[in-house]
């Protein structure tokens, strides 16, 4: 089992480090090869995705991503900023199926911003498209307005399409991971208002023939957004297109208490996938000692489920990741008042001896 570890920037190799130690208290046999990505991968070949680290990473099994991005990198050209790496390698990779479970812990409820009664419980997996949509459809930039009231004078514009093979596949994979669960799907658009998204919804109900057993609902993006924070434990699996998607799953994230709580995996279609912490570099806190390593440790979890066949390891992981916060161990970002503080490697110290 071939992983490529790419720490990447900021927070990224504190938190790789530890859950690199906790693949490696498992006493399984895996091939870990790291390599740099984002800011670290323009620093050592002047590209936020080096050659050899796509390379690496189209010959791996799975691969282990921190974080990428730093300030200092805002004034790059686009194409050579840290962020890239990301879409570089969902597109290289074909990974268009992004999972992102926001898990609501007993013990965290108190980190939310909601009230405790409303997240308690709260178990939502959020199933976002990946490679199509606005982020990438064609044509897009600024031009001279070709029409309308402004005809004429300067406009930025893209275009949000999905081809058809596209919707039934992302389809495919939430009918079936809802298939897992507890067989709601609710499928987000804005068919109100978009072409595309009545095409999404479409293909949707015709897919939905293929699973009887999973009761499809349709949602418009604004309400969705509202019912996240009135009511989230009504949802079990949503799907979503690629923009739609990037902004509920953070507000669902939110819902839990902490970012750095949340794993994510974007798979292909083998479930060859990337594995990330739902947050980003966090330069503020980077070098501290600080940050939460949980969400990175729980998805090197979903990594053994998902691409590596050793779901059992993955709920060993999980059951760790239970106890440790049982036990009361916290990061700074999800302390609260009678528990006790620790560092990004204490945690990760107490997950192994929780293992
Ligand atoms: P962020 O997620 O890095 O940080 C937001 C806030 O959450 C910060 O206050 C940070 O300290 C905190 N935080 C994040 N992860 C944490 C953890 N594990 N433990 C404790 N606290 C944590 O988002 P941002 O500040 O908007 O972006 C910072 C950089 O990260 C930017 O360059 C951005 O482009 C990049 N980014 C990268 C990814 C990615 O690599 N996939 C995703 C999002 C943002």
């Amino acid at each position: 089992m071939k992983i490529a570890v790419l720490p990447g920037d900021g927070i990224g190799p504190e938190i790789v480090k530890e859950a690199v130690k906790v693949l490696n208290a498992l006493g399984e046999k895996f091939e870990l090869e790291e390599a740099p990505v984002g800011g670290a991968g323009y620093e050592a070949s002047g590209h936020p995705l080096p050659e050899a680290t796509l390379a690496l990473a189209k010959s791996a099994d799975a691969i282990l991503f921190g974080a990428v991005g730093d300030w200092k990198y805002d004034k790059l050209e686009r194409a050579l900023r840290p962020e890239q790496a990301i879409l570089g390698l969902r597109k290289h990779l074909e990974l268009f199926a992004n999972f992102r479970p926001a898990i609501c812990y007993p013990q965290l409820t108190g980190a939310s911003s909601l009230k405790p009664e409303i997240v308690s419980g709260l178990d939502i997996l959020i199933v976002r498209e990946l490679n199509g949509d606005i982020y990438f459809g064609q044509p897009r930039g600024t031009r001279e307005a070709p029409d309308g009231n402004f005809k004429g004078a300067r406009e930025g514009f893209d275009t949000m399409r999905y081809a058809e093979p596209e919707v039934r596949r992302i389809a495919h994979v939430a009918f079936q991971a809802a298939q897992k669960r507890q067989k709601k799907l609710t499928s987000v658009d804005k068919a109100n208002v978009l072409e595309t998204s009545q095409f999404w919804k479409d293909i949707m109900i015709d897919v939905s023939k293929e699973y009887p057993e999973v009761e499809l609902s349709h949602m418009y993006v604004d309400n969705a957004a509202m019912q996240l924070v009135k009511a989230p434990k009504a949802f079990d699996v949503v799907v979503t297109g690629n923009m739609f998607g990037d902004i509920l799953s953070d507000e669902a994230a939110m819902l839990t208490g902490s970012i750095g709580m949340l794993p994510s995996a974007s798979l292909d279609k083998n479930n060859k996938g990337l594995y990330e912490p739902s947050h980003g570099s966090a330069p503020d806190i980077a070098g501290k000692g600080i940050a939460n390593p949980l969400a990175t440790i729980l998805s090197a979890a979903m990594m053994l489920r998902y691409s590596l066949g050793r779901p059992e390891q993955a709920d060993r992981i999980e059951s760790a990741v239970k106890k440790v916060l049982e036990q009361g161990y916290r990061t700074a970002d999800i302390i609260t008042p009678d528990c006790k503080q620790v560092g990004t490697v204490e945690m990760g110290d107490a997950v192994i001896a929780a293992l």
